[in-house]
Protein backbone atom coordinates (compact mmCIF):
# COMPACT_ATOMS: atom_id res chain seq x y z
CA UNK A 1 0.00 0.00 0.00
CA UNK A 2 0.94 3.68 -0.43
CA UNK A 3 3.50 4.90 2.51
CA UNK A 4 3.53 8.22 3.81
CA UNK A 5 6.97 10.20 3.11
CA UNK A 6 8.72 11.14 5.70
CA UNK A 7 10.33 14.33 6.09
CA UNK A 8 13.27 14.61 9.12
CA UNK A 9 13.02 18.81 9.97
CA UNK A 10 16.72 19.60 11.15
CA UNK A 11 15.50 23.02 13.05
CA UNK A 12 16.47 24.57 16.45
CA UNK A 13 13.56 27.25 16.44
CA UNK A 14 10.49 25.67 17.50
CA UNK A 15 8.15 28.25 16.38
CA UNK A 16 9.71 27.41 12.74
CA UNK A 17 9.65 23.50 12.98
CA UNK A 18 6.12 23.65 14.46
CA UNK A 19 4.92 25.87 11.41
CA UNK A 20 6.76 23.50 8.54
CA UNK A 21 5.07 20.46 10.52
CA UNK A 22 1.91 21.50 10.33
CA UNK A 23 1.83 22.04 6.77
CA UNK A 24 3.80 18.69 5.92
CA UNK A 25 1.25 16.73 8.08
CA UNK A 26 -1.42 18.67 5.98
CA UNK A 27 0.21 17.90 2.49
CA UNK A 28 0.31 14.39 3.05
CA UNK A 29 3.74 14.12 4.52
CA UNK A 30 5.24 12.69 8.18
CA UNK A 31 7.33 15.58 10.12
CA UNK A 32 10.20 14.37 12.10
CA UNK A 33 11.55 16.83 14.01
CA UNK A 34 15.37 17.56 15.40
CA UNK A 35 16.36 20.45 17.28
CA UNK A 36 20.06 20.14 16.69
CA UNK A 37 22.80 17.96 15.25
CA UNK A 38 22.89 14.99 17.46
CA UNK A 39 19.02 14.60 17.67
CA UNK A 40 18.87 14.65 13.87
CA UNK A 41 21.45 12.10 13.50
CA UNK A 42 19.96 9.74 16.02
CA UNK A 43 17.24 9.84 13.85
CA UNK A 44 19.05 9.11 10.80
CA UNK A 45 20.70 6.12 12.43
CA UNK A 46 17.32 5.13 13.37
CA UNK A 47 15.85 5.10 10.05
CA UNK A 48 16.44 6.95 6.43
CA UNK A 49 13.43 9.76 5.80
CA UNK A 50 12.57 10.75 2.03
CA UNK A 51 13.80 13.96 2.56
CA UNK A 52 15.58 16.69 4.88
CA UNK A 53 14.89 20.16 5.74
CA UNK A 54 17.96 21.34 7.13
CA UNK A 55 18.30 24.76 8.65
CA UNK A 56 21.58 26.16 8.58
CA UNK A 57 22.43 28.09 11.88
CA UNK A 58 22.14 25.28 14.70
CA UNK A 59 23.43 25.09 17.69
CA UNK A 60 26.50 23.16 17.53
CA UNK A 61 27.27 21.63 14.30
CA UNK A 62 26.08 23.99 11.45
CA UNK A 63 23.27 22.74 8.71
CA UNK A 64 26.29 22.81 6.42
CA UNK A 65 28.81 20.67 8.12
CA UNK A 66 26.00 18.43 8.40
CA UNK A 67 25.29 18.53 4.65
CA UNK A 68 28.27 17.75 3.37
CA UNK A 69 28.61 14.81 6.01
CA UNK A 70 25.39 13.12 5.43
CA UNK A 71 26.38 13.38 1.08
CA UNK A 72 29.64 11.85 2.05
CA UNK A 73 27.45 8.65 3.76
CA UNK A 74 26.19 6.17 1.28
CA UNK A 75 23.11 5.55 3.41
CA UNK A 76 22.21 8.99 2.96
CA UNK A 77 23.73 10.44 0.24
CA UNK A 78 20.56 10.11 -2.26
CA UNK A 79 18.37 11.00 0.64
CA UNK A 80 16.73 14.72 -1.00
CA UNK A 81 18.10 17.76 1.19
CA UNK A 82 16.79 21.48 1.08
CA UNK A 83 18.72 23.73 3.41
CA UNK A 84 16.61 26.28 5.13
CA UNK A 85 19.05 29.63 5.48
CA UNK A 86 18.63 33.50 6.60
CA UNK A 87 21.68 33.99 4.69
CA UNK A 88 20.45 35.06 1.23
CA UNK A 89 23.80 35.82 0.25
CA UNK A 90 25.00 34.31 -3.38
CA UNK A 91 28.41 32.96 -2.03
CA UNK A 92 26.53 30.98 0.55
CA UNK A 93 23.52 29.52 -1.22
CA UNK A 94 26.71 28.71 -3.54
CA UNK A 95 28.08 26.59 -0.63
CA UNK A 96 25.13 25.15 0.59
CA UNK A 97 24.58 23.72 -2.89
CA UNK A 98 28.10 22.49 -2.89
CA UNK A 99 27.52 21.00 -0.09
CA UNK A 100 25.37 18.62 -1.80
CA UNK A 101 21.88 20.00 -0.88
CA UNK A 102 19.45 19.82 -4.10
CA UNK A 103 17.63 23.46 -3.16
CA UNK A 104 17.82 25.58 -0.75
CA UNK A 105 15.28 28.21 0.57
CA UNK A 106 16.05 31.54 1.89
CA UNK A 107 13.56 32.99 5.52
CA UNK A 108 11.39 34.22 6.04
CA UNK A 109 9.76 31.65 3.36
CA UNK A 110 6.40 31.34 2.74
CA UNK A 111 5.13 27.66 3.41
CA UNK A 112 3.54 27.23 -0.23
CA UNK A 113 7.10 28.55 -1.27
CA UNK A 114 8.21 25.51 0.63
CA UNK A 115 5.85 23.02 -0.34
CA UNK A 116 6.46 23.58 -4.15
CA UNK A 117 10.34 23.33 -3.16
CA UNK A 118 9.69 19.79 -1.75
CA UNK A 119 7.56 18.71 -4.75
CA UNK A 120 9.95 19.87 -7.32
CA UNK A 121 12.67 17.69 -5.38
CA UNK A 122 11.00 15.01 -5.21
CA UNK A 123 9.90 15.39 -9.19
CA UNK A 124 13.54 15.92 -10.09
CA UNK A 125 14.94 12.75 -7.71
CA UNK A 126 11.92 10.41 -9.31
CA UNK A 127 14.23 8.74 -11.70
CA UNK A 128 13.23 8.21 -15.49
CA UNK A 129 12.23 5.50 -16.56
CA UNK A 130 13.29 5.06 -19.85
CA UNK A 131 14.29 2.33 -21.79
CA UNK A 132 13.52 -0.44 -24.61
CA UNK A 133 10.21 -0.37 -26.65
CA UNK A 134 7.40 -2.63 -24.69
CA UNK A 135 4.97 -4.91 -27.29
CA UNK A 136 2.20 -6.98 -25.64
CA UNK A 137 -0.84 -7.95 -27.52
CA UNK A 138 -0.68 -5.80 -30.49
CA UNK A 139 -0.08 -3.01 -28.65
CA UNK A 140 3.75 -1.56 -28.84
CA UNK A 141 4.94 1.30 -26.76
CA UNK A 142 8.52 3.43 -27.24
CA UNK A 143 9.53 5.00 -24.18
CA UNK A 144 12.56 6.89 -25.90
CA UNK A 145 9.93 8.45 -28.56
CA UNK A 146 6.67 8.64 -26.54
CA UNK A 147 5.36 6.86 -29.60
CA UNK A 148 2.22 3.82 -28.94
CA UNK A 149 0.76 1.67 -31.72
CA UNK A 150 -2.11 -0.77 -31.49
CA UNK A 151 -1.28 -3.02 -34.69
CA UNK A 152 0.86 -0.82 -36.01
CA UNK A 153 -1.78 2.08 -35.94
CA UNK A 154 -0.45 5.07 -33.53
CA UNK A 155 -2.52 6.02 -30.57
CA UNK A 156 -2.85 9.94 -28.95
CA UNK A 157 -2.11 9.65 -25.14
CA UNK A 158 -1.38 12.73 -22.99
CA UNK A 159 1.50 12.53 -20.85
CA UNK A 160 0.26 10.87 -17.67
CA UNK A 161 -1.82 8.02 -19.74
CA UNK A 162 1.70 7.78 -21.64
CA UNK A 163 3.42 7.16 -18.33
CA UNK A 164 0.31 4.71 -16.74
CA UNK A 165 0.55 2.55 -19.68
CA UNK A 166 4.35 1.96 -20.11
CA UNK A 167 3.82 1.60 -16.05
CA UNK A 168 1.13 -1.08 -16.75
CA UNK A 169 3.18 -2.81 -19.77
CA UNK A 170 6.09 -2.85 -17.60
CA UNK A 171 4.10 -4.61 -15.02
CA UNK A 172 1.62 -6.52 -16.99
CA UNK A 173 -0.88 -9.32 -15.28
CA UNK A 174 -0.76 -7.56 -12.17
CA UNK A 175 -2.52 -6.07 -10.06
CA UNK A 176 -2.00 -2.26 -8.90
CA UNK A 177 -4.15 -0.43 -6.14
CA UNK A 178 -4.57 3.40 -7.01
CA UNK A 179 -2.03 4.23 -4.39
CA UNK A 180 0.48 2.11 -5.92
CA UNK A 181 -0.56 3.76 -9.37
CA UNK A 182 0.14 7.00 -7.57
CA UNK A 183 3.48 6.11 -6.34
CA UNK A 184 4.98 4.39 -8.97
CA UNK A 185 3.14 6.79 -11.54
CA UNK A 186 2.86 10.05 -10.23
CA UNK A 187 5.44 9.91 -7.59
CA UNK A 188 5.15 13.34 -6.82
CA UNK A 189 1.90 12.68 -4.86
CA UNK A 190 1.21 15.36 -2.49
CA UNK A 191 -1.92 16.74 -3.87
CA UNK A 192 -3.25 14.13 -6.22
CA UNK A 193 -6.56 11.89 -4.33
CA UNK A 194 -6.83 8.57 -5.84
CA UNK A 195 -9.81 9.21 -7.48
CA UNK A 196 -7.42 10.90 -9.73
CA UNK A 197 -6.21 7.68 -11.02
CA UNK A 198 -9.65 6.84 -11.90
CA UNK A 199 -9.86 9.75 -14.37
CA UNK A 200 -6.73 8.91 -16.29
CA UNK A 201 -7.71 5.33 -16.23
CA UNK A 202 -10.74 5.98 -17.94
CA UNK A 203 -8.77 8.59 -20.32
CA UNK A 204 -6.33 6.14 -21.07
CA UNK A 205 -9.05 3.46 -22.11
CA UNK A 206 -10.56 6.19 -24.41
CA UNK A 207 -7.52 6.61 -26.51
CA UNK A 208 -6.59 3.12 -26.68
CA UNK A 209 -9.55 2.65 -28.80
CA UNK A 210 -9.46 -1.25 -29.52
CA UNK A 211 -6.68 -1.94 -27.00
CA UNK A 212 -8.80 -0.40 -24.39
CA UNK A 213 -9.93 -3.52 -22.88
CA UNK A 214 -6.70 -4.57 -22.00
CA UNK A 215 -6.56 -2.01 -19.05
CA UNK A 216 -8.99 -3.66 -16.24
CA UNK A 217 -10.82 -2.92 -12.85
CA UNK A 218 -10.05 -5.18 -10.75
CA UNK A 219 -12.85 -4.79 -8.32
CA UNK A 220 -12.04 -3.82 -5.07
CA UNK A 221 -8.45 -3.64 -5.99
CA UNK A 222 -7.29 -1.44 -8.70
CA UNK A 223 -6.64 -2.28 -12.12
CA UNK A 224 -4.22 -4.30 -14.24
CA UNK A 225 -3.15 -4.41 -17.77
CA UNK A 226 -4.07 -8.02 -19.41
CA UNK A 227 -3.47 -9.44 -22.60
CA UNK A 228 -6.29 -11.43 -22.81
CA UNK A 229 -9.26 -9.36 -20.98
CA UNK A 230 -11.47 -11.86 -21.65
CA UNK A 231 -9.75 -14.80 -20.72
CA UNK A 232 -8.81 -13.24 -16.99
CA UNK A 233 -12.68 -11.86 -16.75
CA UNK A 234 -13.64 -15.21 -16.60
CA UNK A 235 -10.28 -16.57 -14.24
CA UNK A 236 -11.39 -14.09 -12.04
CA UNK A 237 -14.57 -15.31 -12.14
CA1 LIG B 1 18.39 28.20 13.28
Amino acid sequence: MRTIPTVLVVEDESAIAELIAVNLRHNGFKPIWAMDSTGAQRELDDSVPDLILLDWMLPGESGLTLAKRWRADPRLKAVPLIMLTARGDEVDRVAGLDAGADDYIVKPFSTKELLARIRAVFRRRTPESLGKPISLGGLTLDPETHRVTFHGQPLKLGPTEFKLLHYFMGHAERVHSRGQLLDKVWGDHVYIEERTVDVHVKRLRESMAGAGAMVETVRGAGYRFTVKPEQAVVASA
